[in-house]
């Protein structure tokens, strides 16, 4: 009989700063994926845009995950030396029409608002001199289902998105999705305010004929204000107890946690939440947060 995949997950956090409260799902929901199907779980630092790197952040993002006992399979893949694998991706796409030159100028795109229109889709007016590229996304993309929120049929919220830019960083679009093309990344469990580009990121792996991974998009947090929690905003780390870090994050996924755990040491919240959820506990259940992903926390200065 043929065995079943090995589940892949990961965690893929931009060493813009170091992990808050809302990376933490992120970090311990797409762990605690991986790990309770017998899965690999492995770590990349998305530092393609070397502008938004800060330094030390690097470091600082690995601690925090030892400090919670996530503990990564292989070595921590990083973005910035791989141009070169992203350069083939894009010359792959040139080729098959499906990615184009934009001559589009920032003060220009900012006239656009929050929608490219499409402007250099037909091909560059006369004198306009490439500036990026950008994939060419259908205005109707394939529906697709979320595990936590369902179907999805959103189209591309941004239009064609670039991908090379003009400052010649790669986009994060683009080396997201051929990172995990090559790591083999079978499921991408991430925090919500992705699901809105998981249409458009499915239709580049089409393109580039790599497998869909299958997604779930878990809480996002945000400031007393409204704001979203962010690593480059400044929101404030999480710098705190271990412990406290694991029951506020599986709080905030729906888990009833047991006042006894309260002041275990991280393996000790790791291991309990992997045997609860090989008791069939779910990952995330919406019912109990609301469908919004709106958790306000109060946070601590
Ligand atoms: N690098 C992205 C971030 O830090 C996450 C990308 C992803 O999980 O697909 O927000």
């Amino acid at each position: 009989m043929p065995s079943s995949p090995t589940v892949t997950g990961r965690f893929a956090p931009s060493p813009s700063g170091p992990l808050h409260a809302g990376s933490l799902i992120a970090a311990i929901g797409s762990y605690l994926s991986a790990r309770s199907q017998g899965g690999h779980w492995l770590l990349r630092l998305e530092d393609v845009d070397g502008g938004r790197v800060r330094p030390g952040a690097a470091d600082t993002i690995l601690r925090q995950l030892e400090a919670l006992a996530l503990d990564w399979d292989g070595p921590v893949q990083t973005q910035a030396a791989r141009k070169n694998i992203y350069q083939d991706a894009l010359k792959a796409l040139r080729e098959k029409g499906l990615a184009y030159p934009c001559a589009c100028t920032r003060q220009e795109i900012r006239s656009f608002g929050a929608r490219y229109p499409g402007t250099c889709r037909q091909g560059l007016a006369a004198g306009r001199q490439p500036r990026s590229w950008r994939l060419r996304v259908p205005d109707v993309l394939p529906p697709w289902e979320d595990r936590f929120h369902g179907r999805q049929d959103t189209p591309a919220p941004q239009g064609d998105p670039v991908l090379l830019r003009a400052d010649g960083y790669f986009a994060y679009v683009l080396a997201c999705v051929v990172d995990d093309g090559v790591q083999g990344v079978s499921e991408v469990v991430r925090g919500g305010d992705l699901l809105i580009i998981t249409g458009m990121q499915r239709h580049l792996q089409s393109a580039l004929a790599l497998p869909h991974p299958q997604y779930g998009h878990l809480p996002l947090l945000y400031n007393a204000d409204g704001s979203k929690l962010s690593k480059s905003a400044d929101s404030p780390p999480w710098a705190g107890d271990p412990s406290q870090a694991w029951e506020e994050t599986l709080r905030l996924l729906g888990w009833t946690t047991p006042a006894g755990l309260q002041g275990a040491s991280a393996v000790e919240w790791r291991d309990w939440a992997l045997m609860r959820m090989a008791e069939r506990q779910p990952l995330y259940r919406i019912a109990a947060t609301g469908p919004h992903q709106q958790t306000a926390l109060s946070w601590p200065s």
